[in-house]
């Protein structure tokens, strides 16, 4: 790298724009417009592979208005926030099957045109710096036409504050996907204040002095954290509020897990018992460490304990204590989790592998309260809430007689069940952004973020091991990385992990080969070109004059418009392409 410096500089996109005149044009957008589909015989609308509704801005402003009177203006914006969060990750998908070969500024034009296409806002550049290898973004944009500024207007009149909820969340949403870190995308300017346009400042989330004002609003409860939240330099001392915080690993937008955490919310002032259901790996003990931390038992001990990682034969004196001489080598009395736990919180894991007999055991403390030492002649009363977790169906195993259906329905009272990751991928950049501050701290080292096409495995991997295995292999990135540079993906994936799955894999020249999702991407379709020839053409749909039409319009889009490129990628003569345009609108005159 060092022998050729221009190199790293041309990358990054340099454009400050003071007047009007020379704005940064954004590229055609015919690209992403003829991807808009309407098939009323359906009733369905596409945008790509994504089904779309259109709605009347009338409609989705009362809507507003109801959230913004019932649950009040904080809640409200909350809520909107994440929904527009999870529209600008969707659009972001995007930008790779569109404008695979386009610079950066280009691939970063897909969100603010489709935001514009999607009938929301229109977007124009500033100043925009962007830098997908580095991490490195900045970017100030003048939002003109925001459908929310103007029906919050009608609404409610000019105020003191931005409105621009929905179409904050999705910048934040769309940049942060785009980039593969967390930024974050303030509105500094709004009409609904008096200002002329809307106006808006996006950076990396801890480049801002206080990103949790805004950052907030994306996290749908209070305990849930942001990633930048707790960060400590080396040698600072933690507050006990701190140091509790730590052990709360919660982080995630999409619906399922908010809906898990609403769940928890609810159960958690209550002395119910919670039994959490999920894959291994989902993050089971870090809600119930949330359970515990948000509930009143909190300044309690929280004690957990893995089922499955104690000897059958220990269990029991493990859960129930023993008294000396209870059994032997039992040569002390001492007590068990239970008692441990008086006064807060057990968490069981792996419940399922309970024996039988401390399956009837467990079932006397959540019915008496009362528990009994090995060995020992009386009772004694504990009160502990109990979590239990499985990753196993608990009612096929009462049929089969291996787990007591008392128990069972004794613990089923309040079931959660966690989605996997694959489930909630939304969430994915998030927890990376997490993982990876813990991990920089951890091994000292410094890491810009993720390249593009780590982010797209990650987003691929249908993730097995869940949030555990994706902690582990954001730890082996920040270990493997260069010190100052980006993690890739031969920096995350090294055990094989990729080509197990069957859902992708990397070919010989590393570029990452997808096998099981439809992609729109020149380069993989090309292999399966003949397949789809012979598909068409047996169809009868398709003739030699379109599909020369198609080649064209295909070079043209890689050339960004220059007809001499064009022609030299399709190997053929300039003349023979622009007459193939000739007629045609062409999406950016040639530069030739
Ligand atoms: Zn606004």
């Amino acid at each position: 790298m060092g022998k050729q410096p221009q190199n790293s500089t041309d990358k990054t996109i340099q454009l400050f724009l003071p007047d009007a005149q020379s704005k940064q044009r954004f590229p055609d957008i015919g690209d992403l417009a003829s991807r808009l589909r309407f098939s009323p015989s359906d009733g369905e609308i596409w945008l790509d592979d994504r089904r779309m509704v259109l709605l009347h801005n009338s409609s989705l402003a009362s809507l507003r208005q109801e959230l913004i009177e019932t649950l009040g203006a904080e809640v409200a914006r909350g809520i909107l926030s994440r929904m527009g969060y999870l529209s600008g990750m969707r659009d972001a998908d995007m930008v790779r099957r569109v404008r695979p070969n386009s610079s950066d500024f280009d691939a970063f034009a897909v969100g603010p045109q489709l935001h514009s296409l999607e009938g929301f806002v229109a977007v124009e550049t500033i100043v925009m710096n962007v830098d997908v290898e580095k991490g490195h973004f900045y970017g100030e944009f003048i939002w003109r036409n925001s459908s929310e500024a103007e029906e919050h207007i009608a609404a409610y009149g000019i105020g003191n504050a931005p409105v621009c909820w929905m179409q904050q969340g999705y910048a934040n949403g769309y940049v942060s996907s785009f980039l593969g870190r967390q930024v974050l995308v303030r509105e500094v300017e709004c009409k609904a204040m008096g200002h002329a346009e809307c106006k808006v400042i996006g950076k990396p989330l801890e480049e801002w002095d206080d990103p949790d004002r805004d950052f907030r609003y994306l996290l749908a409860q209070d305990f849930v954290q942001s990633p930048r939240a707790k960060m400590f330099s080396f040698g600072q001392t933690r507050t006990a509020a701190e140091s509790r915080n730590e052990k709360i690993n919660l982080v995630g937008v999409s619906a399922g897990f908010n809906t898990v955490c609403h769940m928890i919310q609810r159960v958690a002032p209550t002395r119910a018992t919670v039994l959490f259901l999920g894959e291994s790996g989902v993050g089971k003990e870090q809600f119930a460490r949330t359970l515990h931390n948000i509930s009143d038992r909190a300044e309690q001990p929280f004690v957990a304990i893995n089922c499955a990682a104690i000897p059958e034969q220990l269990i029991e004196s493990e859960l129930f204590g023993v008294e000396k001489g209870g059994f032997s080598g039992a040569t002390k009395s001492r007590p068990g989790r239970f008692e441990r736990a008086n006064g807060g919180t057990l968490f069981l894991d792996e419940i399922s592998t309970l024996t039988l007999f401390a399956q009837g055991k467990l079932l006397r403390v959540l019915q008496e309260g009362e528990i009994e030492r090995i060995g020992d002649t009386h009772v004694r009363k504990v009160d502990v809430r109990v979590i239990a977790a499985t990753n196993e169906d608990l009612r096929a195993l009462v049929e089969t007689n291996k787990f007591r259906a008392d128990l069972f329905y004794r613990l089923n009272v309040f079931p959660v069940k966690i989605p996997p990751l694959r489930e909630r991928k939304e969430d994915i950049l998030l927890l990376v952004e997490s993982f990876l501050n813990r991990y920089c701290a951890k091994h000292k080292r410094k890491v810009t973020g993720l390249t593009e096409s780590a982010i797209e495995a990650l987003m691929l991997y249908s993730w097995p091991g869940n949030i555990r295995e994706l902690e582990n292999i954001i730890e082996r990135g920040v270990i493997l990385a260069p010190e100052g540079g980006g993690i890739d993906i031969v920096h995350l994936f090294t055990s094989g992990e990729i080509i197990d799955t069957g859902h992708f894999k990397i070919d010989s020249k590393g570029t990452l080969r997808n096998t099981s999702i439809k992609s729109g991407a020149i380069e993989a379709t090309t292999d399966r070109l003949p397949e789809l020839l012979r598909e068409s053409l047996s169809n009868g749909g398709i003739s030699m004059d379109m599909l020369e039409g198609m080649a064209v319009d295909v070079a043209v889009e890689l050339a960004k418009g220059n007809v001499s490129v064009a022609a030299k990628i399709l190997g053929t003569t300039r003349a023979r392409v622009a007459y193939r345009l000739s007629g045609k609108k062409v999406p950016h005159p040639p530069e030739d």
